[in-house]
């Protein structure tokens, strides 16, 4: 029988639900339980994909060709897991499908309401990716606050499965913020007590608590929540600021919440095995080197636009003892001020994440000739792969003007333009090249050498790519394309040989890097960097 466990959150949104909703994951992994985890989006969008990264963060890729939410992510690089995007449910799903079979005249005669309909939509989805996954635990995280108008037919499905599923294979967590008072020091529970109140308004009482905090909760603290929350006190637990997200497991595992799970589920209690994750937290926090790693973009006020790219890097880091510090900076400053760019001197690589529009475009193509012309070691992903090829067709092969035809749609010089299949595309939302397809290396490259393999998948979320029309005479000038698609149409991957490090590709290696295995071309950019700043004249892998 497989098991359900809820995570609601209270008070305050980022609050941290989504590491504790990991943590419980990778709790029950370290036991040998085999786990998946939904995350539930209230929003009316069907997907993520039609949101903009500078207010939501950033839209994350599945194999499947999900545009999902960023926590999918967190997810996948936690417990090491490659999660479909039937694991994404919001409520534009949830409608989008009811409506339409209502239209079929699926419930002819019948009123259509949220509930049964909205809720039944809902259960049946959580019971698919269980179904699917065949999981032992089905970890679903519910995005949002408890007493958010959108989220409540969500609360109202999970309350159901209680009675469907029975009280032991089914478990309520909830997630709440305890702030202190800054003047007394004191730490306050009523914010917490009334999120408690309002889940059980709805009919959920919780199971168990998690109390967030900046320290260790006091034990009278602690009873106070479990007389107030009619929780046991054995099942509050606290989750307090830690050096790395990636402690989090291990510090409620240490106060006795992977045993109160296995208790409550009436699953057996087995050792956990920590030690090869203890090593990986070992290596990210007593880091031998350090690195600085410029970003330069077009959504640099808001880390998250980057999450995976940030992680992706840090977990490369992690792999050569190095700790990265990564700058965000604003692309269109070096539009507007030209002599800006060489401040990038300062820094050990330079990185171009993706991006869309024209805005900050020639500040990225004027960062990637200054890292190219400087010997800096330099990373593109997607869009910076882009505009590295037109900042070559620019600036080496005398293509004046060389644009891509998203950023100006009558350059002379199409370098990068609309692939074919897009181009009667008018509707927005996974119409995108999307998910994992086959990249074919070619043997003796940089690419090859970073691979070590002829053959890869990997995620894709783009319109535009290389114009083959211009193919010949960026290879002819020096360009060296390692990376193409099977049939050999599309370009996939960039290099200079000659460069000490400048490296390009079409897909988006960070969604499929996780923290103890970094992806190749990530672990290539910083090993480049540390081998450049140790005075080595070639890089080494
Ligand atoms: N805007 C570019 C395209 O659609 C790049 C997309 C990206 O960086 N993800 O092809």
């Amino acid at each position: 029988m497989v098991k359900f466990v809820f995570v609601t959150g209270g008070v305050l949104s980022s609050v941290g639900k989504g590491i504790t909703t990991s943590s419980i994951g990778k709790m029950l992994q370290t036991r040998g339980y085999k786990v998946t985890v939904i995350k539930v989006d209230p929003y009316v969008n069907v997907d993520a994909g039609t949101m903009n990264p500078y207010i939501h963060g950033e839209v994350y890729v599945t194999d499947d060709g999900g545009e999902t939410d960023l926590d999918l992510g967190g997810y996948e690089r936690f417990l090491n897991l490659n999660l479909p995007k039937a694991n994404n449910i919001t409520t534009g799903q949830i409608y989008q499908t009811v409506i339409s079979r209502e239209r079929q005249g699926d419930f002819l005669g019948k009123c259509v309401q949220i509930v049964p309909h909205i809720t039944n939509e809902i259960k049946r989805r959580i019971r698919f990716v269980a179904a699917q996954s065949e999981s032992d635990v089905v970890l679903t995280e519910c995005g949002g606050t408890v007493g958010d108008i959108e989220g409540l037919p969500f609360l109202e499905a999970i309350r159901q499965m209680r009675l469907e599923d029975g009280f032991q294979n089914t478990l309520y967590v909830h997630v709440a913020l305890i702030p202190i008072l800054d003047i007394t020091g004191e730490m306050k529970t009523k914010p917490l007590q009334h999120s408690v109140n309002e889940l059980r308004r709805i009919g959920i009482q919780p199971d168990t608590v998690i109390a967030r905090c900046k320290r260790m909760i006091e034990p009278e603290v602690l009873r106070k929540i479990a007389l107030f929350g009619t929780i046991p006190e054995d099942a509050v637990f606290c989750s307090y600021d830690v050096a790395s997200i990636y402690q989090v497991p291990l510090i409620l595992d240490e106060q006795g919440m992977g045993r109160y799970i296995c208790k409550r589920l009436s699953i057996p209690q087995r050792r956990s095995r920590w030690s090869k994750w203890k090593r990986f937290i070992q290596s990210v926090e007593n880091p031998r080197f350090e690195i600085r790693v410029g970003l330069v973009g077009k959504y640099a006020g808001l880390a998250d636009s980057y999450i995976s790219m940030n992680e992706a890097l840090r977990h490369a880091g992690a792999a050569c003892e190095a700790r990265v510090s990564i700058e965000y900076i604003p692309a269109e400053q070096f539009e507007t001020d030209t002599t800006k760019v060489k401040q990038l001197r300062g820094f050990d690589g330079i990185f171009i994440p993706y991006g869309f529009g024209s805005r900050g475009a020639e500040g990225k193509i004027r960062a990637i000739r200054f890292a190219r012309e400087n010997g800096l070691p330099f990373l593109g992903i997607c869009f910076g792969f882009q505009l590295a090829v037109v900042e070559f067709a620019r600036n080496e092969c005398a293509l004046e003007d060389a644009n891509s035809t998203e950023v100006n749609p009558e350059t002379p010089n199409p370098v990068i333009d609309l692939m074919p299949e897009q181009r009667g595309v008018k509707r927005k939302g996974a119409t995108m090249r999307l998910g994992a397809h086959k990249v074919k290396i070619k043997k003796g490259t940089l690419a090859f050498t970073l691979y070590k393999a002829e053959e890869v998948f990997e995620r894709h979320r783009h319109r535009w790519e290389v114009n083959k029309e211009y193919w010949s005479v960026l290879q002819k000038h020096g360009l060296v394309f390692s990376g193409r698609s099977p049939d050999g149409r599309r370009i996939e991957i960039l290099e200079l040989p000659d460069k000490f490090f400048f490296f390009a590709s079409q897909f988006h290696g960070e969604f499929k890097s996780r923290p103890t295995k970094p992806d190749p071309e990530y672990y290539g950019f910083i090993k480049a960097c540390l081998d450049r700043k140790a005075g080595k004249t070639k890089a080494e892998f």
